[in-house]
């Protein structure tokens, strides 16, 4: 018997009927979930390439590509990742962490993309404020900023991993390393002051063009407790940011290998336990609220997690160049790589090439269609028709196919 799948999908195909009668999800939540299910089974179609040498085929189904599905992360992850090593610089990099107080998370659930657009903007003019003064920096930084909703039991906890170059571009156009020659980067008791006065200020003015009110007591509480900015330990050069860049920009909520067991209406999943020396442990969820909990962490479609600032916005490409150049940093070429590349070179893996004789090339001898809402799904043809569709693709080859 073959060992049973534990994925998110095979949750959503369980257990979406009773989570939605339960729960009553969004639309786009739904959606998602709809997309996620399908992803590469026969719903969504796919194609069948066959082995040039030994006949071998393989039937391929198509993904969804949905960014929240842990299936389809792979090849965006990786083309993501060669843009940014285009925009290394031979400096430290720091990894600070913006969180919100979680007294502000019904406001995230109601209203995630105003909450989350100003997270982004109070921490990026966090570091831009420390950045700007000549006492700290007195130079235009630069910054990657990835919002991450979740919290390893899949709660919620937005949060924003930032990477910062220990530095920045000054007016006349150099380089100026942050204090102890760019090995510090900026008092994190007093950006945390800095982000919570920046982000209230902007949410209060976003609950009045609500016409919104909020209690004196969470005003005060939110005013009164210190919010927390964490700054991580610095990466050890150009290779640690983009290995880090690779682990966690694409993530989703939760990966299928954290998922240990899917039975009597309960989902299993391992977890870090942070408060106990991030020692793994094991949570078990009724599937409806495992499925809930997933769906608080569905960015508004449309919504932009990854974003680019200062001298790493695209706008200043140009800037980063000349920086670049000055430090004697070779400019990379830039060539867009097709996944099959991608996949070749950093997932090692040749999809020409064939798995079961590794010598004979893999070519494409049938496409199967999507099926359309409310039909049952495409299934491909049975193996032996596409053997017999390869024999006639290659011609002459058809004696070793039987
Ligand atoms: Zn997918
Ligand atoms: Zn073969």
């Amino acid at each position: 018997m073959s060992k049973p799948v534990h994925e998110l999908a095979a949750v959503i195909r369980e257990y979406k009927t009773s989570f939605i009668a339960k729960h009553q999800p969004l639309k786009q939540h739904l959606s998602v979930l709809n997309a996620i299910e399908k992803c590469r089974t026969a719903s969504l179609g796919g194609h069948a390439d066959a082995c040039d040498s030994c006949g071998h085929v393989r039937i391929s189904y198509n993904s969804c590509r949905n960014r929240h599905c842990p299936k389809c992360q792979g090849t965006n992850k990786e083309r993501w990742i060669e843009a940014r090593l285009q925009q290394l610089l031979p400096v430290t990099y720091f990894h600070v962490v913006f969180t919100l107080p979680q007294e502000l998370n019904c406001w995230c659930l109601h209203y995630p993309a105003d909450m989350y657009n100003l997270l982004f903007a109070a921490s990026k003019q966090t570091i831009a404020t420390f950045a700007q003064d000549a006492k700290h920096l007195g130079a235009m930084p630069g910054m990657i900023s990835v919002l991450h909703t979740w919290g390893q039991n899949l709660s919620l906890h937005p949060h924003i991993h930032m990477i910062v170059p220990g530095g920045g571009i000054t007016a006349a156009g150099y380089w100026k390393h942050a204090k102890c020659k760019g090995n510090y980067l900026f008092p994190v008791k007093a950006m945390s002051t800095v982000f919570k006065n920046k982000y209230m200020e902007s949410f209060l003015k976003f609950i009045q063009t609500k016409n919104i009110t909020i209690e004196k007591t969470l005003r005060e509480t939110l005013y009164n407790k210190s919010w927390v900015v964490y700054a991580k330990q610095p990466f050890a050069g150009a290779s640690q940011v983009i290995e880090y860049l690779g682990r966690y920009t694409h993530k989703v909520a939760i990966s299928n290998h954290r998922i240990k067991s899917i039975a009597d209406g309960k989902v299993s999943f391992t977890y870090k336990d942070y408060a106990d020396g991030c020692k793994q442990k094991q949570m078990t969820l009724e599937a409806t609220e495992f499925l809930r909990r997933f769906c608080m962490h569905i960015l508004p479609s449309r919504f932009i997690k990854i974003r680019h600032y200062g001298f790493l916005a695209n706008t200043n490409r140009a800037m980063l160049q000349v920086q670049q150049k000055e430090m004697g940093v070779a400019a990379a070429p830039t060539i867009k790589k097709d996944w099959k590349t991608i996949a070749r070179e950093k997932m090692n893996f040749d999809v020409d090439q064939c798995p079961c004789c590794k010598k004979g090339k893999m070519t494409t001898i049938l496409h199967f269609p999507a099926c359309r809402l409310g039909m049952e799904a495409n299934a491909p043809p049975p193996v032996w028709i596409l053997k017999k569709i390869a024999a006639q693709h290659k011609g002459t080859a058809g004696s070793n196919l039987f």
